[in-house]
């Protein structure tokens, strides 16, 4: 009689989208036994919830002490990729069992590692790069799609003030991530602060970073009234709400709000403003005036005088919109956006062949995914917005506003009289 080892593995992400079911697994292995095997003995070892990034998983382990101890012929296992996705590990492991003289077959690939020409097949056929072909990403989002109407969460990180139990959300055992929502929530839909003090202040009170960004996208994810929405599918009972609709829609308007007193944080004119005076350039500084709203100045070092960007941008408001004029109608800047568009839909394409090939693991791929994707959202927006050709400056995203700046302008300068001054805005096109 043969002793016949079997394993079995799956993720948690695959299980969800790759339907690597552990009973297809054990079927498939059983069913080749009973085909090739007449008198055998067959014990499955299952690993549930383990990446195939390393060795060191409790039920392979198991495996390997097992089989040295029970003299085991063979291994058997679904496919490659189910005992390792490391070619380095692939080795460890074929050598393990050759010193072991075990057998070690994988199913799916009919290849019977060992024997020599099994072997070499694996290492220099690219079979082991191919393995789950099928897995692209027209696939993924399809599985996403399922998961989010099936009320699972698909994603690799659970967001703040939730859990993730049997692959679902739950308001948080940690009551900390509740008191952040709460404080995000709450202080932007009184307008007591806005996004990105609530960042500065959730950092002193919590001691947590969170970036301003994210603190706005929170404010902007649905996901806190309980409605998940993916790619037009919505689920509107997806999870329990942690906020009130009221709440919800008071701070979305807030946030909006308070974006373009945030663009003003950003120096607009940034390494751009002279004193006229002196001739120094001027540092960008900034104070907090009524209802802590912040302020940004430039101060010139050696007059120690000050000029605020809201005057600056007031006074030189006529020229700045004919810079904006002149940015739509020249195509440089569009095409320089169209190529870059270009650049990252091809690094997105080559992401998911990779991941066609095995060569990144299943969490960076979403992760890195989905970073593409926001980043070819945002683009395509912009040049949306130039294609429009009738923008007005102040109505602009700060990124582009600091672009036409910074495309065109050459040098502000401010001259100081006794009680005032003015500003004199250069540029060149
Ligand atoms: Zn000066």
């Amino acid at each position: 009689m043969i002793k016949i080892f079997g394993y079995v593995r799956e993720s948690t992400v695959q299980q969800a989208f790759f339907g690597y079911n552990i009973e297809e697994q054990k079927r498939v292995i059983t069913e080749y036994c009973k085909y090739h095997y007449q008198d055998y003995e067959l014990e499955i070892f299952t690993e549930m919830g383990k990446s195939a990034r390393s060795l060191n998983r409790p039920e392979l382990q198991n495996l390997l002490d097992t089989v040295k101890k029970a003299k085991a012929d063979k291994v058997v296992f679904h496919s490659l990729d189910r005992l390792t996705r490391d070619i380095k590990d692939l080795y460890m492991l074929i050598e393990f069992f050759d010193k072991n003289k075990i057998e070690l077959v994988s199913v799916m690939e009919s290849l019977d590692l060992s024997t020599a020409i099994g072997r070499s097949h694996v290492f220099n056929s690219g079979v082991y790069a191919q393995l789950e072909s099928e897995r692209t990403s027209e696939r993924t989002i399809r599985a996403y799609k399922q998961a989010i109407v099936e009320g699972k969460y698909p994603f690799p990180r659970c967001p703040l003030g939730y859990d993730k139990i049997d692959k679902k959300l739950y308001p948080s055992e940690d009551k900390q991530q509740l008191e952040i929502i709460n404080f995000i929530f709450s202080n932007i839909a009184s307008n007591t602060l806005n996004y990105v003090e609530v960042s500065e202040q959730i950092k002193k009170k919590f001691n947590y970073i969170m970036k301003d960004d994210t603190v706005r996208d929170t404010v902007n994810n649905k996901l806190y009234i309980g409605v998940m929405e993916y790619r037009g599918i919505v689920n509107e009972n997806y999870c329990e709400p942690l906020v009130s609709k009221e709440v919800f829609e008071k701070a979305i308007k807030n946030c909006k709000v308070k974006k373009k007193s945030h663009w003003r944080v950003n120096y607009l004119f940034k390494n751009k403003v002279t004193c006229g005076n002196c001739r120094c350039m001027m540092i960008q500084t900034s104070g907090k005036g009524k209802y802590k709203k912040v302020y940004p100045y430039y101060r010139c070092p050696v007059c120690k005088r000050y000029a605020s960007e809201d005057k600056l941008l007031e006074e030189n408001k006529v020229y700045l919109q004919k810079l904006t004029n002149e940015y739509f109608n020249d195509s440089s800047g569009l095409n320089e956006k169209k190529s870059e568009l270009e650049k990252i839909k091809k690094k997105q394409k080559n992401l998911t062949e990779n991941a066609k090939r095995d060569l990144i693991d299943v969490d960076t791929f979403y992760d890195v995914f989905i970073h593409y994707s926001s980043q070819i959202e945002n683009l395509e927006d912009q040049i949306e917005t130039i294609n429009l050709k009738n923008s007005y400056f102040g109505n602009l995203d700060t990124n582009m506003q600091k672009e036409i700046i910074n495309k065109y302008v050459t040098e502000l300068q401010v001259s100081f009289s006794p009680k005032k001054y003015k500003s004199k805005l250069f540029y060149s096109y």
